[in-house]
């Protein structure tokens, strides 16, 4: 047995792309499948979205892009971050699109790639406010990025109007604006291509969706017990004596830890136990982790930390962390954990 299973099911991919392309109705999927497909895995990722019908791939940073590249000759690929000037030769001869955010990239970029310009809609991070009124080159794309798409509709079409205004400069150019969060619960900010990571790995991470989605998580990460004790009341669990039992406890030990991905903020959540929820207790350290149980298990119990019945928001939720912050954080290192494909069509792609 391995000290964890990270299982990626690519039907699942293959089943949520195939599910948003029906939804936006026309409009263009690009599969995002930056910081390794949010700790999924790139290439298969990538490799099952384009063969539901994704027509165009997403990387934060050029090494991902010159990466994907490798693996998919044709396929178009965007890169949505910025790229240095020194680069841009390098983003050419993989044949990537860049995207233009400032005066500085847009001089670089124009007449050396394809490129998208991108729009500052209130994230006040990379992008320009108003588009230049005279450009060298026409883009291929007019980018923009909304700041609230998963929680507020309001704010999200005002910003949609900015962004609408702004593509009026640049008639020819795709406009692409949509997250997956957007793309669900405002269709009219569709337009003419929608940007999806999270929906397209089963995830609907808003509280309103208007469309929603028979989405299917595409990964599950499973360990088990490798130890079981009982512990008297006032026994202490954990480095420093993190925590106490006040009475009478049967623990578990998980044989994962934070050097697996399992950060310590999320002492405290649930996991399941076979198919009963036990609770994270004491201290997680960079290989182990204690839980609670209700009763005594078998040694070897499954134990799904993320999975059928403990989708990976519960722990968003209860440690307030970022939407992705957890997957991506997941260790990749073939040394600490084994990862599975299933459905992979595409020969056998190793995953990272
Ligand atoms: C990551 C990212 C996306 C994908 O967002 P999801 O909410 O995961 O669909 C879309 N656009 C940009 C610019 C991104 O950086």
């Amino acid at each position: 047995m391995h000290r964890s299973e990270i299982t990626l099911d690519l039907d699942a991919v293959r089943h949520n792309a195939r599910q948003l392309i029906k939804m936006v109705d026309g409009a263009e999927l690009w599969a995002v499948v930056k910081g390794n497909a949010y700790g999924h895995g790139a290439v298969p990722v990538a490799g099952a979205a384009l063969e539901a019908g994704a027509r165009a791939l997403c990387v934060a940073t050029l090494g991902e892009g010159l990466a994907l590249r490798e693996r998919f000759p044709r396929a178009r690929i965007v890169v949505l971050g910025p790229v240095g000037p020194g680069s841009v030769p390098a983003a050419s001869r993989a044949g990537l699109e860049c995207v233009a955010h400032d005066d500085a990239s847009l001089e670089a970029l124009s007449g050396a790639v394809e490129y998208h310009i991108k729009v500052n809609l209130g994230l006040n991070r990379y992008g320009f406010d108003r588009i230049p009124d005279r450009l060298r080159e026409q883009p291929v794309g007019v980018f923009g990025q909304f700041s609230h798409a998963h929680v507020d509709l309001e704010v999200t079409a005002l910003q949609l109007a900015r962004f609408l205004e702004q593509c009026e400069a640049v008639p020819r150019a795709t406009r692409h604006v949509c997250n997956s969060s957007a793309a669900l619960s405002l269709p009219a900010a569709r337009l003419d291509a929608v940007r999806s990571g999270s929906a397209l790995l089963g995830v609907s991470l808003m509280t309103n969706p208007s469309s929603r989605l028979p989405l299917r998580p595409a990964l599950s990460w499973i360990s088990c017990l490798a130890q079981v004790r009982n512990l008297p009341a006032g026994a202490a669990v954990g480095y420093e004596g993190a925590h106490r039992v006040t009475r009478p406890t049967v623990t578990g030990v998980v044989p994962v830890g934070y050097g697996d991905g399992f950060v310590s903020r999320l002492v405290g959540t649930t996991v399941l136990v076979g198919d009963e929820p036990a609770t994270v207790i004491g201290s997680v350290s960079m290989d182990a982790l204690t839980v609670a149980l209700p009763r005594r298990f078998p040694i070897g119990t499954p134990v799904t930390l993320i999975g059928d019945g403990l989708p990976m928001e519960s722990h968003l939720r209860f440690a307030s962390m970022a939407n992705w912050e957890l997957c991506t954080g997941l260790s990749n290192d073939p040394l600490r954990v084994h990862r599975r494909i299933l459905n992979d069509h595409s020969g056998s792609l190793p995953v990272s």
